[in-house]
This record gives structure tokens, C-alpha cells and sequence, in this order.
């Protein structure tokens, strides 16, 4: 074949109306996705369309978290993405045989990317949210250069060890150019079931300590913009594929969540 087709990526166009976030995090487990999910979930339900790019592909967690069973379809050259709750997905695991681990290598993620943001026929997108591998990995910086305008969207635990790689998957953004819409710190305190009191589980502090870190390094307010708790809820819907936002919405939660979506 003759020169590489030029590929089109429409967020990235001009004029482009659809907000484009990347949710990221230091380290894995600190509910990167579990947050992605029931942002998604609650934006879809205020009447927003959305679409979420699952490019963790060390947890591609997204499509259970969201009750997705089925493969995308094809139509001529666009790859149809299923839809759940009113939100699009399309998962680096869709493309992957059975539970096969994902070896991709930077250039290779790079290339998977710029096909999902191309040929993914995402419809006329309000917001896309694309879960991010954790770390400070290429792949945000991928994201960057195939849409510049798209911000980031930080998630971290209280605990100092999250706190610090979380801080430095922040600092890319510096070099990128890109706007940190704000922190979330997930497992950020647990309600006693006996008597409601706070427990900090994994410590506390440390949503704001990335925020005021942040903030200072990037030179704009990175604001601390949710505390969310420890909820059995929370998890049960990530594993049943019935999002938070919509099962317990008045959920502290579920409340903390919400009023995340509507940063957005
Ligand atoms: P990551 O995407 O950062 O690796 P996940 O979203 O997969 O993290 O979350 C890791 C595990 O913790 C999942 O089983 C998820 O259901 C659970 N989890 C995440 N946040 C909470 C929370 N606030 N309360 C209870 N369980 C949570």
C-alpha cells in the first residue's frame, strides 16, 4: 500500500464540542476505574452522551464495571461500540482473546489508541472519558499529542505511597500542556457500620496534598474536587455491572460522585 492513510481523529478536529478526559492515577487499585464508570454513568443519566475509551490494559475493567457482555460489531470501516447504562465503551480487552494478558508496548498502544479515537464510531459525544493505564506511562502523553485539548482528571487514595506517584502522573501534564480539572481522593474514609464514626482506612490527607501540590507545580487551581468513602456498594456494583451513581445515588458516595460528574 502507498503512504500510511491519514487518520482523522474528530475529537481533535477544530470546532470539536466533545470534553475529553483522561481519569489517571499513580498506581493500580485506587478505584481509577470504579470512578470512571459511575462518572460516566451519572453524566449519561443527567442526558449528556458519553463515551468511555477503556486503555488500561492492565485492568480493562471497564466493560464489567459497566454490565457489557457483548463484542463491538463492525459496520464497512467503523467499529460499533456496545452501549450500557447510555454510555459507549470501547476496551483494550475487547481486542484481546479470552482473559489473555496484555503485553502491548508503547508504540503498539499508541497505534491501538489513535485507532479507537478514529474509528470507533463514537456518535456526537458530549464528554469522552478514557481510563488510563496507571503510572505515569506514554500513554498519557499519547493522549496529549492525539488530543491536545483533552484534560486530566487525577484519582488517588489518602495514603502516601498513592500520593506520590499520583503527584508525578500529575506533573506530566506539565510537559504536555495539558489542564488538571482536579483530584479525586477515593477510599478517603470509611463509615463505621456500628456506630458512623470515620475510620481512615489508608490515612487522610493526601487527596489534598496532591491537589495543593499540583496546583503549585502547574501554575493553575487544582482543586480537591471529591472525598469519596469506602462503600460495600460501591464495590458490589463495580462487580454486578450496576454503577453506584445509579443504584444508591443519594449514597454518600453516590453524592460524591455526582457532584464530580458535573465538574465535568
Ligand atoms: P483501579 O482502576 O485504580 O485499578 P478499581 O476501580 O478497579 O481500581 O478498584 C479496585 C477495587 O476496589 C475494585 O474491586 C473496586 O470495586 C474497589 N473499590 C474502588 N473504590 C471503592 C470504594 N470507594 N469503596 C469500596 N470499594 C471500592
Amino acid at each position: 500500500r502507498g503512504g500510511a492513510a491519514q487518520r482523522v481523529i474528530p475529537f481533535a478536529q477544530p470546532g470539536s464540542m466533545t470534553r475529553v478526559y483522561g481519569i489517571a492515577s499513580g498506581k493500580g487499585g485506587v478505584g481509577k476505574s470504579s470512578v470512571t464508570v459511575n462518572l460516566a454513568a451519572a453524566m449519561a443519566r443527567s442526558g449528556l452522551s458519553v463515551g468511555v475509551l477503556d486503555a488500561d490494559i492492565y485492568g480493562h475493567s471497564v466493560p464489567r464495571m459497566l454490565g457489557i457482555d457483548r463484542p463491538p460489531t463492525q459496520v464497512e470501516k467503523m467499529i460499533m461500540p456496545p452501549q450500557a447504562h447510555g454510555v459507549r465503551v470501547i476496551s483494550t480487552g475487547m481486542f484481546t482473546r479470552g482473559n489473555e494478558p496484555v503485553t502491548w508496548r508503547g508504540p503498539m498502544l499508541h497505534r491501538a489508541l489513535e485507532q479507537f479515537l478514529s474509528d470507533v464510531f463514537w456518535g456526537d459525544l458530549d464528554v469522552l472519558l478514557l481510563d488510563l493505564p496507571p503510572g505515569t506511562g506514554d500513554i498519557a502523553i499519547s493522549l496529549a499529542q492525539l488530543v491536545p485539548t483533552s484534560e486530566l482528571l487525577l484519582v488517588t487514595t489518602p495514603q502516601l505511597a498513592a500520593t506520590e506517584v499520583a503527584e508525578r502522573a500529575g506533573t506530566i501534564a506539565v510537559q504536555t500542556h495539558q489542564n488538571v480539572i482536579g483530584v479525586v481522593e477515593n477510599m478517603a474514609y470509611m463509615p463505621c457500620p456500628h456506630c458512623g464514626e470515620r475510620v481512615d482506612v489508608f490515612g487522610e490527607g493526601g487527596g489534598a496534598a496532591v491537589a495543593e501540590r499540583l496546583t503549585r507545580v502547574l501554575g493553575h487551581d487544582v482543586p480537591l474536587l471529591a472525598q469519596i468513602p469506602v462503600d460495600v456498594r460501591l464495590r458490589q456494583g463495580g462487580d454486578d455491572g450496576k454503577p453506584l451513581v445509579l443504584s444508591e445515588p443519594d449514597s454518600e458516595a453516590g453524592k460524591a460522585l455526582r457532584a464530580v460528574a458535573e465538574r465535568l
